[in-house]
């Protein structure tokens, strides 16, 4: 049994892993940044190591730091979080290389899901689903022409290396394919260092589904099935789901045991997510996480399992606690992202916070690192909490999360939460009959 872990994380993430360490009885290790000494993960821990200055690159993405932090507390794990080096293999090597153990999946599972088109390799060669397109990168126009003529206008190109919803282009006719490959090509070489591009159909009107899955690394695994993560503004994760409005109970059966199998066959371990476009009954895999999630909380709550405990048993050789015959769904959860983000620009805010008031009650789950006085540092993601909600069914879910809205109180810095408010109201919300470009659309016209 591990004695103590290290969270190699910040804010709210960081929180989530302690107190999941804490009720098993494992002592915890925060790491951080110069910037981060005042932050609520540093007080919670039982110890705490600074491991630089504010850059991440000096500090939570520093392979030296964190490992000499591990071996001066005498952690025996790392827990990564999600983001920072949580799906970066050669650090998970260098851990291991170091007699640590890292929670999560092996260097080589990050590896096969890396890049995109190994990603799409490995997923089509695990049985899963995958977009109609190119057999690997494309570089010449001659063999771009030939492809889309294959499998039809729209396309999309994408850069191999991209990453975080960036470095894709749409030609909507043959016309429009020569220009954008050339400037998808020249985009992917700028942000990425890399132009090799490849081409998918294009989805018009898909929703983002993505499948749980959860492997003991011995060839068992599970899936905990699907949410629904179709309202995204430049292609981040808003407002989440689970289970999914438009999937039946048939659909999530099939796509989670593919998914399961696929996990099972390669001796995965520890939490995944399939993320797929889902368009007329249809799933098409785009890329898995090889990582906690963060709308994680929205499985947890319709499944009542604790993912990261569970991550913690499997990293140390303990089998699951539960098989897919115990998990059975039990109402409809919805979270919502609150980020430190001025409306409309989405520009971020950070600063002190002069009150904090987290919402309670029945069903409501706040995870946040926020405390009265807190000062947002400038360096790191915009995201201050995420509101999960749990009902009996979907229309619960929405009234408990606009009642658990009324009461959160997030004072000296502009916040998202003005804008779950308006969505509430909205018909497509309380339907649930939204796609991947619904935000978007609704954010033009509300906010015009
Ligand atoms: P990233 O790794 O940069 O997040 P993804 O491949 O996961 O990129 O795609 C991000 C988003 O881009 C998807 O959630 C979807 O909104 C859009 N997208 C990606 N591929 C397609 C496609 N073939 N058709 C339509 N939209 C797509």
């Amino acid at each position: 049994m591990f004695e103590k872990i290290l969270i190699a994380n910040r804010g709210e993430i960081a929180l989530r892993v302690i107190r999941a360490a804490r009720e098993m009885g494992i002592r915890t290790v925060a790491v951080h940044s110069t910037a981060d000494s005042d932050a609520m993960h540093v007080r919670m821990a039982d110890e705490a190591v600074c491991i630089g200055p504010p850059p991440s690159s000096a500090s939570y993405l520093s392979f030296p730091a964190i490992i000499s932090a591990c071996e001066i507390t005498g952690a025996q794990a790392i827990h990564p979080g999600y983001g920072f080096l949580s799906e970066n293999a050669a650090f998970v090597q260098a851990v291991e290389d170091h007699g640590i153990t890292f929670i999560g999946p092996t260097a080589e599972h990050i590896r096969i899901m890396g890049d995109k088109i190994t990603a799409k390799e490995t997923a089509k060669r695990l049985g899963i689903p995958v977009v109609p397109g190119s057999e690997g990168g494309v570089s010449s126009i001659a063999d771009a022409r030939r492809i889309c003529a294959e499998i039809g206008y729209p396309v999309i190109i994408k850069a191999t290396a991209g990453g975080g919803g960036r470095g894709m282009k749409v030609a909507r006719s043959e016309k429009e394919l020569e220009n954008a490959l050339s400037t998808a090509r020249s985009e992917a070489k700028a942000a990425f260092g890399n132009d090799e591009v490849y081409i998918e159909k294009y989805l018009t009107t898909p929703r983002h589904i993505e499948i749980q899955v959860f492997g003991d690394g011995k060839g068992k695994a599970v899936h905990l099935g699907e949410r629904d993560c179709s309202l995204q503004r430049r292609h981040q994760k808003v407002f989440e789901e689970a289970p999914g409005p438009a999937i039946s109970a048939e659909e999530r059966a099939h796509i989670g045991a593919v998914c399961a199998n696929a996990v099972a066959s390669i001796n995965y371990i520890g939490a995944g997510t399939i993320e797929f476009l889902y368009e007329n009954g249809e799933f098409y895999f785009i890329e898995m996480n090889t990582r906690l999630q963060v709308e994680h909380p929205v499985t947890e709550a319709i499944f009542g399992v604790d993912l990261v405990r569970e991550q913690i048993r499997v990293a140390e050789g303990l089998p699951m606690s539960f098989g897919q015959e115990d998990l059975v769904i039990n109402g409809h959860a919805i979270e919502v992202r609150i980020n430190a983000e001025k409306l409309p620009s989405f520009s971020p805010c950070p600063g002190r916070i002069t009150q904090y008031h987290a919402p309670g009650g029945l069903g409501v789950r706040m995870d946040s690192a926020l405390y009265d006085g807190y000062r947002i540092p400038p360096y790191y993601d915009s995201l201050i909490g995420k509101l999960i909600v749990h009902g009996r069914d979907r229309p619960e879910a929405l009234a408990r999360l606009a009642r658990a809205l009324s009461e959160l109180i997030v004072d000296g810095v502009d916040t998202t939460i003005p804008l779950f408010h308006r969505l509430l109201e909205e018909e497509a919300i309380k339907t649930g009959e939204y796609n991947i470009h619904w935000l978007e659309r609704w954010l033009e016209e509300a906010y015009s």
